[in-house]
């Protein structure tokens, strides 16, 4: 058991296994695991040298090469039958003790508020007692979210309290006269992935829940050929009102709506977000040439990875473009561990 293994075993690379394990140590941070063992490089290679001495056999690789392999742009939506089923979305399990949150805790760090009508109250929900210490191996990008990431029961209050604040705004003085509702976002609060739209259209406007028209059902298949299910992603635009006649978003509409935005983002935290067209990677990034210009790579938003592709309304009308965005797909899936390298 404790042998070393001979060297022609096909082993993980050490530096794999700890890159792994410090992604795996920023995912339990984001899912709200609040105190985990000090990342101590010497310790890390002993660690390493061991594992690899009681490994027997290599680690399973997250996704099946054959059943990846036969999700085609063209089988967007018809994921392979043979499949495994999308894991089920992240659990605060720790694997260290988890502290529970201080009683007299001060009200949860809260998300930016509205530049115009800020919140009377952010939800008297606890902070997490200490911003756990990022993992070795998981650097964030140039700037990260602002609060420690929130319990799941938190996160949820917050997007409801959130979501009350934008059902009240009038700072659009067309868009609140001409809207049936507002379409705040919807999904799990503990999404890896969310996935940003421009603006609500008819159908939305009509039901209150981002992408159910159309081009919602393109994006359904989008998301499942990526092995996740709406209920495991989150979804929501840029504006949370219809323009009417669906014409496009002002600059003041965007700038009154960024702090929405911002503030669903804050509390999911997202590993991933997916820029659907270009006024979403504009609203996002602040600055954004051109769809094809920004795609192909990770851009960065607060520490989570932003992927640009195009709008599905676009796909609805180019349907060769699907290839594109099945191939920006790939690459996150490719990064989340989805599908193999
Ligand atoms: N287009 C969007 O960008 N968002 C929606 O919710 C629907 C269509």
């Amino acid at each position: 058991m404790n042998e070393v293994p001979s060297a022609n075993l096909n082993l993980p690379d050490p530096h794999e296994i700890r890159v792994g394990v410090g992604q795996l140590l920023k995912h339990l941070q984001r899912v709200g695991v609040e105190y985990l063992p000090a990342a101590d490089p010497g310790r890390a290679e002993q660690w390493t040298t061991t594992l690899l001495a009681s490994v027997a056999q290599p680690a399973p690789v997250a996704a099946e090469p054959s059943a990846a392999a036969s999700v085609t742009p063209e089988g967007l939506g018809q994921p392979a039958a043979a499949a495994p089923p999308a894991p089920a979305p992240p659990v605060a399990a720790p694997a260290a003790p988890v502290a529970a949150p201080p009683a007299a805790a001060p009200p949860a760090a809260a998300p930016p508020q509205p530049a115009a009508t800020p919140p009377t109250a952010a939800p008297q929900t606890p902070a997490p007692a200490a911003r756990p210490q990022p993992a070795a191996a998981a650097a964030p990008g140039p700037t990260i979210y602002r609060t420690a990431s929130l319990p799941i029961a938190d996160r949820q209050a917050s997007l409801d309290h959130w979501g009350q604040q934008v059902a009240q705004c009038t700072l659009c003085h067309e868009l609140a006269c001409t809207r049936k509702q507002t379409v705040f976002g919807a999904g799990h609060a503990q999404a890896r992935v969310v996935f940003f739209g421009e603006a609500p259209g008819a159908d939305e406007d009509r039901e209150g829940i981002p992408f159910v028209g159309r081009a919602g059902q393109l994006l359904t298949k989008i998301i499942e050929a990526t092995k996740l299910s709406r209920d495991e992603v989150y979804i929501m635009n840029t504006l949370k009102c219809r323009p009417p006649g669906n014409r496009n978003p002002l600059p003041d509409e965007l700038k009154n709506c960024r702090p929405f935005f911002e503030a669903q983002l804050e509390i999911i935290q997202p590993e991933y977000i997916v820029c659907l067209g270009l006024f979403a990677a504009q609203s996002l990034l602040q600055s954004a040439p051109s769809i094809g210009r920004m795609r192909g790579r990770f851009h960065n938003y607060h520490g989570s990875k932003v992927v640009v592709t195009y709008h599905p309304s676009y796909l609805l009308r180019n349907a060769k473009m699907k290839g594109a965005v099945w191939q920006d797909m790939q690459m996150m899936m490719r990064a989340m561990g989805t599908l193999p390298a």
